[in-house]
């Protein structure tokens, strides 16, 4: 360790006695990153430093402000989590999640282009996080791979925040940022732009980027790159499939009116080719996100020795403190090794459950015993306040015999279940997952087990038309969502 190094963990030290402090991770233009472990939960995290006087020399007070103002806002599985801010006079400590395997960039150069399978688990994920941001009304504005970090399962997760804005209904953003390479053409113009477009424009680099290794733009003389995207000059490898050779153009579309829309990308047969079911739903948006409280992880929290009550008014009221530090980086483990290692092999899938607000397709499938069950994947509710959206099934079958589906589903999955009322029943289901240990011991098989409790309630949405809702109430996340694919298939839903 040297001098500066040494006089900065024994600083660390005493100003966060929660953490054990690690090696450094790197520098970034006006920050250190260190590596620490988070005492009480035993979990790793990464605590990014900022000088406050070097930033006030470097003029980005107001930058680091928004990085760390927009992150605190943000929960989403390709999103880097902050965990905490902790403020000296000389200092700002950002505690973060630890991310292990470095940029995509230098993944990139690593390996050259890359195969379309594996481009496209990572453009789903950068997609699914930048779709996050815009229904929170963020516009990232820099994003590039020097900006997408990989954890050890090759997951990405979007960082460097510090030129997003938060947008507002008819206003337009005006400020020329990002890198030029990845900047939209309308930005590079100076003209206004309302917002989701330019982060479309930079994914659409980015993909291209994956998919030949080389950049869509480039010259070492600006005033000629700066030419080339707002000409739109760039040329399609033959190697690419194609509809991959359809799909970036219309993202690299120079007028922003016709450039391709989220929802839209979502649609398209090569976004959507093994989409994983947890990314086929567009994400709760944060304010519905902290109304869940997970009653099992609580009961972690309350086993360090934090006051149940005090943690989940904590929570509910949005407040940062020890309890509700370790409550987020215990489920963010939790979920984070729910996610399947290999996602090019696993047949792993995911769906969520609750209430989101957004539209989505649904679909119409008939189920095998005769009548027709819909899936849907953001159902306007009629049983709620009308501003809200579902999830659910619809049926037109008798309520008696689409009771009786379920019960039969049920049965087969062995969930058991109890009757609250004649269309409302909540369920269990003990859920054993086997793992292999032959890494560590001479092929031992170790059990784990996990229990997943949820309710089905059966809603009358109008004559003739049921809508059956299905809500996670305790248990893994992603291990209910694969019970729920199971269920969907059982009554040939899916
Ligand atoms: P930054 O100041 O954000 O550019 O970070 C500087 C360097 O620190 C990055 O290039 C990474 O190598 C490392 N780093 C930043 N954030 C994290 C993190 N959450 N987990 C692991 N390493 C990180």
């Amino acid at each position: 360790m040297d001098g500066s190094s040494e006089k900065t963990t024994n600083r660390m030290v005493t100003i966060l006695p929660n953490y054990k402090i690690g090696k450094t991770l790197g520098y970034g233009s006006f920050a250190k990153v260190k590596l620490a472990l988070h005492v009480a939960t035993g979990h790793k995290v990464a605590i990014k430093i900022l000088n406050r006087a070097k930033i006030k020399n470097m003029g980005i007070e107001i930058k680091v402000q928004r990085e760390i103002k927009i992150l605190r806002l943000l929960m989403h599985p390709h999103i880097i989590r902050q965990y905490e801010v902790i403020e000296t006079p000389d200092d700002i400590y950002v505690v973060m999640e630890y991310v292990k395997s470095g940029e995509l960039f230098d993944y990139i150069i690593e390996k050259g282009r890359l195969q379309e399978d594996e481009a496209r688990h990572l453009f789903q994920q950068i997609i699914s996080g930048v779709e996050y941001c815009h229904r929170n009304m963020i516009v990232h504005r820099d994003l590039k791979p020097e900006n997408m970090l990989l954890d050890s399962k090759c997951n990405i997760k979007i960082v460097d925040f510090g030129l997003s804005n938060v947008m507002h209904d008819g206003h337009f953003l005006k400020t020329s940022c990002g890198s030029p390479n990845y900047a939209a053409p309308e930005v590079i113009s100076g003209k206004p732009y309302s917002g989701p477009e330019v982060d479309i424009w930079s994914c659409g680099v980015i993909l291209y980027a994956l998919l030949c290794g080389t950049l869509p733009f480039d010259d070492e003389n600006i005033p000629t790159l700066f030419d080339k995207i707002k000409k739109g000059m760039y040329t399609l490898p033959d190697h690419l499939s194609y509809v991959a050779r359809d799909l970036i153009p219309r993202m690299l579309m120079v007028d922003p009116l016709m450039r391709i829309s989220i929802t839209e990308i979502r649609q398209h047969p090569w976004f959507n080719n093994h989409l994983p079911l947890y990314l086929y739903i567009p994400p709760l948006d944060t304010i519905e996100e902290t109304k869940k409280i997970d009653e099992e992880i609580i009961q972690k929290v309350v086993n360090i020795g934090f006051d149940r009550n005090q943690v989940v008014e904590s929570l509910v009221n949005r407040i940062q403190n020890e309890a509700t530090v370790a409550y987020h980086l215990i489920l963010d483990n939790r979920n984070q090794n729910c996610v399947p290692k290999d996602p090019f092999q696993s047949n792993f899938k995911e769906i969520s459950g609750g209430i989101f607000n957004s539209t989505f397709p649904v679909q119409n499938i008939t189920s095998h015993v005769g009548h027709s069950f819909s899936a849907l994947y953001g159902l306007k509710s009629h049983v709620k306040d009308d501003k809200t959206w579902t999830l659910g099934l619809q049926s037109q079958g008798s309520p008696h015999d689409i009771m009786n589906e379920i019960f039969k589903a049920l049965q087969n999955l062995k969930v058991c279940w109890k009757k609250i009322g004649l269309y409302n029943i909540k369920c269990r289901r003990v859920q054993r997952r086997v793992r292999s240990l032959a890494n560590y011991t001479n092929h031992t098989i170790e059990d784990e087990c996990a229990i997943i409790k949820f309710e089905l309630q059966l809603y009358k949405v109008r004559e003739g038309k049921y809508l059956l809702d299905i809500q996670r109430i305790d248990g893994p996340q992603f291990i209910f969502f694969d019970l729920c694919v199971a269920f969907l298939r059982d009554l040939g839903v899916v």
